[in-house]
């Protein structure tokens, strides 16, 4: 196979496909971004990113143009939903910035995207397509061939499908797998500070545990909105993106929590709804010169809140492979062999935490009692493995 002496192709313009394009460019490698949707956005409310993503954010020369954004929250604050008690507060801060040397951000999603993009758009390495979704694609011996859905062509030395949970070229590519429903939706919203009632703590990131949901909230654009995330029980869900849910579905939801979380909830009028799916059997990611990355490869249940910090760090290692090798086929699997044990790990570790949020009766007292019981330095040790990852600078 030859070098990568032509462009590399990514489909999909999320967290992934856009740090992927700027972690390729800072090693000298031109790229062309795919995004299916007209303008580049993204949905969804906050997404907090661990320091092991604060490492690749800063190396792709985002910490300026991030930091009036994010939020820096003093620690996790887990609370019984029920009574509202705290059971455990877990130190981020400067604590967890001085013990993995980057710290626990915060994010609106929107400001996020639009740090990646507007770095990608300042980038003259990367090429930005809109309205653009990859429908085809053929491999030939060098080269790979990109179709796009208005007939387009467009060929390139590899394709990277960046292109999230419901991957169309996962399909094509990489065999039929899957998606299972966890049985449980997510209701994303977001509300301006004076709103929220006074009792919730709007610098910590809240985590309120019940037995059919939990609920999160932290603090995001600057500390003028909180981002709130409820996850309840849900019978089923239509495959797809996202949708509009009712207020109703999510206060019910919440029904058997302490009441200033119920006021907090009630507060939202504008929410939108997330089946959780998983992908308990990730297939390879590579098969010749086509990468999988991000969820695309590897959907991480939202209970650890690492998927898009996963795809951060893919895509980081992917442009690090690509330097590294002389051909695709080198540089491919280096990648696949340096990602997929960690995202196993951490895929494991979500639906480890997704069981432990909802646990019922004695199970969960039990649980209020070891977390009441643990030394909150204990909490966040168990996590050296995931944020204590640090990317190659080289
Ligand atoms: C409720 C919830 C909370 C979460 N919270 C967190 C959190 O706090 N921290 C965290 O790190 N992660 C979190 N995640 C996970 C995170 O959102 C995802 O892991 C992340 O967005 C994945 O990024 P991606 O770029 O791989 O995919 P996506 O963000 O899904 O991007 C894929 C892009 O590809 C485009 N596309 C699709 N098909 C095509 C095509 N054929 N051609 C061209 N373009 C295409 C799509 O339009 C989209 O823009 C959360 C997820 C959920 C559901």
């Amino acid at each position: 196979m030859s070098k990568f002496d032509s462009v590399l192709l990514i489909a999909g313009g999320g967290i992934g496909g856009l740090a992927t394009a700027l972690a390729l460019a800072r090693r000298g490698f031109a790229s062309h971004v795919f995004e299916k949707r007209t303008v580049f956005s993204t949905e969804g409310a906050g997404i907090q990113i661990g320091p092991n993503g604060g490492h690749v954010l800063a190396l792709l020369g985002l910490r300026e143009a991030l930091r009036s954004k994010a939020g820096i929250p003093h620690a996790v604050r887990v609370h019984d939903g029920r009574s509202g008690g705290v059971l455990c507060r877990i130190p981020l801060g400067d604590h967890i910035a001085r013990r993995y040397g980057a710290p626990y951000w915060v994010f609106h999603r929107g400001d996020l995207h639009a740090a990646l993009l507007d770095a990608a758009r300042d980038c003259p390495l990367i090429t930005l397509s809109s309205g653009a979704e990859v429908t085809g694609l053929s491999q030939g011996a060098d080269t790979v061939c990109a179709e796009t859905a208005d007939g387009s062509r467009l060929e390139g030395a590899s394709l990277v499908a960046a292109d999230g949970l419901w991957s169309g070229l996962r399909s094509q590519f990489f065999g039929e797998r899957r998606l299972v429903f966890s049985n449980r939706s997510a209701a994303r919203a977001v509300l301006r500070i004076e709103d929220v009632p006074s009792g919730i703590s709007s610098s910590d990131v809240g985590l309120w545990l019940s037995d059919k949901a939990h609920v999160v909230h932290y603090p995001v654009r600057g500390g003028s909105e909180l981002a709130l995330v409820v996850v309840r029980h849900d019978e089923s869900s239509a495959p797809g993106w996202s949708a509009d849910v009712l207020p109703m579905w999510v206060r019910e939801g919440v029904r058997s929590f302490a009441p200033v979380l119920q006021d907090l909830v009630s507060a939202v009028s504008d929410w939108r709804k997330w089946g959780l799916y998983d992908l308990p059997e990730p297939p390879a990611f590579v098969n010749g010169r086509v990468a999988l990355l991000g969820d695309a490869a590897h959907p991480v249940l939202p209970f650890l809140a690492q998927g898009g910090v996963m795809a951060l760090e893919d895509g980081f290692v992917l442009a690090q492979c690509v330097a590294a090798h002389e051909d695709v086929s080198a540089a491919f699997s280096a990648y696949q062999f340096a990602r997929r044990q960690r995202v196993l790990r951490v895929q494991g570790a979500s639906r480890k935490n997704g069981r432990i949020y909802h646990l019922q009766g004695a199970l969960a007292t039990a649980r209020n009692l070891t977390l009441k019981a643990a030394p909150p330095g204990m909490l966040l040790s168990q996590y050296d493995w995931l944020y204590g990852w640090h990317p190659d600078e080289g």
